[in-house]
């Protein structure tokens, strides 16, 4: 490591007053830590929000749960409201990483760090959800921008996510045996707005498949969603898959995930 500042504000505003200034935001670290002792990033001054209250817990908001940023992942979890209204956020919650991972790694911290393969953010993007910062709202859809980025300006902090809860969904991946990330996971939805299919893993960043989505609006099952051919060339090769593997295991995960979503 190197010299760096640690602040510890206990409100927002103090936060973004320091992140506005040039302050690294830490949240659970699982990220962070590891690319700052790679020297992959290297802040002068870290702003940490583990002090801020009003930025952890969950409620329910008529028909949305509002899951404030710094929500570690054992939390949303081990939510029972979230487990009973929600299942399927639960369950990829639970099984994020490992024990040490989900009782410090944040929903906030991934969501802004945007790792094309993370699990949150395909249900963010499958949920129509919207991302709340200190500053606006951001639809889902237009919050995700690819590789490690997103619409966040800078020193803009995530205060909270808020979820639509669908009628129907579920999660499924297929796990990097060594670190729990999905080697390509999909996030199913049902709901108000229709059908939503994100993606992780197999791109530069989470995407919707719109082919997946016109043939479950048809019919919500495995079948349809079987039929439809996922198109390799965008998707990403490298030693762990090749494209046309990453592209057989869309089809294959979407499949088991509306399965999961019937019951
Ligand atoms: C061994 C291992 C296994 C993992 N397995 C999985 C897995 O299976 N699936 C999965 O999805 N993830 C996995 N992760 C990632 C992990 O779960 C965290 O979600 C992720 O590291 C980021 O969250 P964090 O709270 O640790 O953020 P940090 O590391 O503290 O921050 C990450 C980035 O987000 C920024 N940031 C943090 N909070 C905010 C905020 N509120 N507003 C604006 N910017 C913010 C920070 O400045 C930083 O740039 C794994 C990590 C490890 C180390």
């Amino acid at each position: 490591m190197y010299a760096f500042t640690l602040e510890r504000p206990a409100t927002v505003a103090d936060a973004a007053k320091l992140a506005a200034a040039g302050g690294k935001v830490l949240a659970g670290g699982q990220t962070l830590l590891a690319s700052m002792k790679l020297r992959l990033s290297a802040p002068e001054q870290l702003v940490d929000l583990g002090g801020i209250k009003e930025l952890a817990g969950i409620k329910k908001d008529g028909n949305a749960f509002v899951i404030g940023a710094m929500t570690r992942h054992l939390d949303v979890g081990a939510n029972a409201e979230i487990k009973a209204g929600f299942p399927a956020l639960a369950w990829l919650a639970d099984h994020i990483g490992d024990r040490q991972v989900r009782a410090m790694g944040t929903i906030g911290g991934s969501v802004a760090n945007n790792d094309p393969a993370a699990c949150y953010p395909s249900a963010v993007l499958a949920s129509g959800a919207t991302i709340v910062t200190d500053k606006r709202e951001i639809a889902a859809d237009d919050f995700f921008l690819g590789l490690f980025t997103t619409a966040l300006e800078e020193g803009e902090l995530i205060t909270a996510i808020r979820f639509p809860i669908p009628k129907r969904a579920a999660y499924e991946k297929l796990r990097q045996k060594a670190s729990n990330f999905p080697l390509v996971g999909v996030f199913v939805t049902q709901g108000d707005s229709g059908v939503r299919v994100a993606v992780t893993g197999a791109g530069n960043g989470v995407f919707r498949h719109k082919g997946l989505e016109d043939a479950l609006a048809k019919s919500f099952t495995p079948e349809a969603a079987a039929g439809v051919k996922i198109d390799a060339s965008d998707l990403n090769s490298d030693l762990h898959a090749s494209a046309a593997y990453r592209a057989n295991l869309i089809n294959v995960l979407t499949q088991r995930a509306v399965k999961k979503a019937l019951g």
